[in-house]
């Protein structure tokens, strides 16, 4: 039986579960029902924080199950117990907002509170992609429109914060090689210099009616090792690459957890108060 020795990341849901988007795909619906706060939830991200802070944890994020932009007071509480966390010896250094980046086209919204998690230790924001088109992209939100990435690159570096994509890979979406490429060429045109690609499934890892076909994930992966330069490899499949001087990682959705491996990617904390080894409860509890 194996120890852990290393636990990679915190995800952390955080805000009361609405949202400005309406995607028929929605993966953050089932965890809604829980999308409210309580004492331990603060306790036990901060708890969760300084572990995976001591066995070598090097990143934070900050989720929802809706937008976590749409509640900015709960992630300021969130951040705050990072920034709380810190002050005490335990950090990491990436910090990432995952957004579908429809706040963010509002200057004033970024005006009012990029500063402050920026002071709170944000440092990068990730903004999820399903199309380069802003058009298409639109669509996929449900939405009339959706901002210009450009516009959104500017408001976010405006304030000393990293921009980032996740460039999500989804059947009819950006679903084969030649579309990965054209679509990691526009982000970089619009600005975008750290792209981060995964296919959609399940939380437990399995494929779902979402998910591209093996065939193309494989080419996708295939372009990669072709055009791009390896700079490390992720324990649990994919790595960093380096596209032009640009840096393109490729990974999986979320990683199932194995008792017997002695690493954990990331623990989950969810608004209940549960930190688990994966975003599947069962099986993987940690505190509660
Ligand atoms: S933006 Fe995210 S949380 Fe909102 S509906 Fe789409 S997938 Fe769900």
């Amino acid at each position: 039986m194996a120890c852990i020795e290393k636990i990679y990341s915190v995800s952390a849901l955080t805000g009361n579960g609405s949202c400005n988007g309406n995607c028929g795909f929605c993966a953050g619906k089932y965890l809604r029902p829980d999308a409210k706060e309580n004492k331990l939830y603060y306790k036990n991200l901060e708890a969760a924080i300084k572990l995976s802070a001591r066995y070598g944890g090097w990143s934070l994020s900050l989720t929802s199950s809706g937008e976590p932009t749409c509640d900015p007071n709960a992630l300021t509480r969130a951040l705050e117990v990072y920034d709380k966390c810190t002050k005490q010896g335990a950090y990491f250094p990436n910090v990432n907002l995952f957004t579908n980046g429809i706040l963010l086209g509002d200057k004033e919204f970024c005006n009012q509170y990029l500063d402050t998690w920026k002071n709170l230790g944000l440092n990068n924001i990730a903004v999820s992609i399903h199309d380069a088109d802003e058009k298409e992209q639109a669509k996929v939100y449900g939405l009339k429109s959706y901002p210009n990435l450009e516009n959104i690159v500017e408001n976010i570096e405006e304030h000393g914060l990293g921009v980032r994509a996740t460039l999500l890979l989804r059947k009819n979406g950006v679903d084969n090689s030649k579309k990965y490429e054209q679509a990691v060429k526009t982000l970089i045109k619009k600005g975008i210099h750290n792209i981060t690609s995964w296919p959609v499934g399940n939380p437990d890892n399995t494929r779902n009616e979402y998910t591209p076909s093996r065939l193309n994930i494989f080419g996708i992966k295939r372009w990669l090792y072709k055009n791009a330069k390896l700079c490390h490899g992720h324990v649990w499949g994919g790595g960093v690459f380096d596209y032009h001087g640009n840096i393109i990682r490729y990974t999986n959705y979320v990683t199932k957890h194995d008792p017997k491996k002695d690493f954990v990617r990331q623990l989950v904390v969810f608004q209940d108060g549960t930190v688990a080894y994966s975003w599947i409860k069962e099986g993987a509890l940690c505190m509660k």
